[in-house]
């Protein structure tokens, strides 16, 4: 195992990052922008090193300075976290330049799978469905060909895209010729590359994934599949383990589908195979995540697994803690992502001083945070501030500890999503069964 690693990341995930590696006997270096110079990960960390000014550019994409702090405090491996850099190839060859371990996958893999058509290529030859969709387009004539092969309506999107950017439904062939132009320009600009594909819109998907994991020595596990169904603008608001009301059949073909490309494409740490799911459960690869996902916490639920803990110990050489035979799912989890968003005003974030901050607590609650009272919420990051994870025997008591929490936890200062969650929690239809991906956004109206 590392003696000391560096993240290269801020907020909940840092914090998240930081426990783990210290329950390991690992020391950990944290990295701080100017906004967060009296951060709680900088607090948590046993050293931290201040990298550059508050603007993502300067600071936690500020690659070059991130290896620097990196060699100077003597750490040996980088952990990424999700966002920032997380998924850049460029990034994970300099680290391993540096003479550094990258935690995570090889550049390799992540470039596999930052382009969405070409991992869905890849896919087609590892005998996993896609979503039918085209190549990349280059203009009108060939996107229109692809648009009428797949059928209307189909979704422009943006091969480079993440975090639910970069996606535009299209119902015809006129709104195609206006929307293509600009789908391309706007991915040039906010992911350095205007690939666009096209791609059938799944009517009432739902969102599955599974959350994989493979070491050095051939080992490749799946830790069963989230549900991530819950999303606004293609953004998970609430996510479960394990996916409600599934076939078997279908569980055991996604989960061995996800394990199937892990190994096609020689993966290694810890990734997540997105599908969605149709009304027939007929299911479709969209995406590989190359890293940790936001919603990790709801696996780690109802496994038992510490995903950070398989990460570093995979990176530092060694094998998987755990054999497919032994990972055996127990109850259900839910977690509730909550933004300093306000839901009454499009969700604008809401920077501003918290000036209460209650957590609430339990059996079977987990809250990730980065927020402390008193704290200012700076409009430089994203707008997660903390995340609620509940769990127990089954779905319904995973919802109501959710709805027990939700009563205790709360945010004055901002605006925040726990008023929605408690109406969401509360909502018959959600408590009944499956959602699809666009049913929140219907509800909220
Ligand atoms: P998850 O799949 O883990 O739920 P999200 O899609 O919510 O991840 O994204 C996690 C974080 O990373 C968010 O802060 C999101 O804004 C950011 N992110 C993910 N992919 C990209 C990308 N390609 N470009 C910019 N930010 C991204
Ligand atoms: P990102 O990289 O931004 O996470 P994804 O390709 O994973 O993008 O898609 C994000 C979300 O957009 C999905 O969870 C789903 O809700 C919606 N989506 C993407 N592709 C399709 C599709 N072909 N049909 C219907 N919905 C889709
Ligand atoms: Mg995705």
């Amino acid at each position: 195992m590392f003696a000391k690693i560096l993240i290269s990341n801020r907020g909940e995930i840092a914090c998240r990052i930081i426990r783990t590696a210290r329950r390991l006997g690992v020391k950990t270096v944290a990295v701080y922008s100017d906004a967060d110079r009296d951060a709680l990960h900088v607090e948590m960390a046993d050293e931290a090193v201040h990298i550059g000014a508050s603007e993502v550019a300067q600071s936690y994409l500020n690659g070059a300075r991130i290896i620097k702090a990196a060699l100077q405090t003597g750490a040996q491996a980088i952990h990424p976290g999700y966002g920032f850099l997380s998924e850049n190839p460029e990034f994970v060859d300099a680290v391993t330049k540096a003479g550094l371990i990258f935690i995570g996958p090889s550049a390799r893999s992540i470039r596999a799978m930052g382009l969405k058509d070409a991992a869905k290529a890849l896919m087609v030859q590892a005998g996993v469905p896609v979503v039918p969709g085209s190549h990349a387009v280059t203009g009108m004539a060939d996107a229109g060909r692809a648009a009428a092969e797949v059928g209307y309506p189909v979704l422009v999107k943006a091969a480079a895209g993440g975090g639910g950017r970069g996606i535009r439904p299209v119902q015809d062939r006129a709104e195609l010729a206006e929307v293509l132009p600009a789908a391309q320009a706007e991915a040039r600009s906010a992911f350095g590359d205007g690939t666009a594909y096209i791609e059938r819109a799944i009517p009432r998907a739902r969102h599955i994934e599974v959350q994989v994991l493979a070491d050095n020595r051939g080992n490749v596990v799946h830790l069963f599949e989230r549900d991530c169904s819950m999303q606004r603008r293609r953004q998970k608001l609430i996510e479960e383990a394990p996916a409600p009301d599934l076939q078997r059949s279908t569980r055991v073909a996604l989960n061995d589908a996800a394990v199937r490309l892990a190994r096609q494409v020689g993966y290694r740490n810890a990734g997540t195979v997105e599908f969605l799911v149709d009304l027939d459960e007929n299911f479709y690869f969209i995406e590989m995540n190359t890293r940790v996902q936001v919603e990790h916490p709801i696996t780690e639920a109802i496994t038992g697994v510490d995903i950070v803990a398989e990460q570093l110990q995979v990176a530092a050489d060694g094998p998987l803690s755990v054999a497919q035979e032994g990972v055996v799912p127990t109850g259900a989890a839910v977690e509730l992502r909550i933004n300093a968003e306000d839901p009454a005003n499009g969700f604008a974030p809401t920077p501003g001083e918290v000036a209460r901050f209650d957590l609430p607590g339990g059996p079977g609650v987990r809250v990730d945070t980065w927020l402390t009272q008193g704290d200012r919420i700076t409009p430089f990051y994203d707008s997660l501030v903390a995340k609620l994870v509940c769990w127990g025997a089954d779905r319904a008591q995973a919802y109501a500890r959710a709805r027990q929490a939700l009563r205790e936890f709360h945010v004055e200062g901002v605006a925040s999503t726990i008023q929605l969650h408690r109406e969401l929690t509360d909502d018959a239809e959600l408590l009944a069964g499956p959602v699809h991906t666009t049913w929140l956004e219907q509800r909220l109206g």
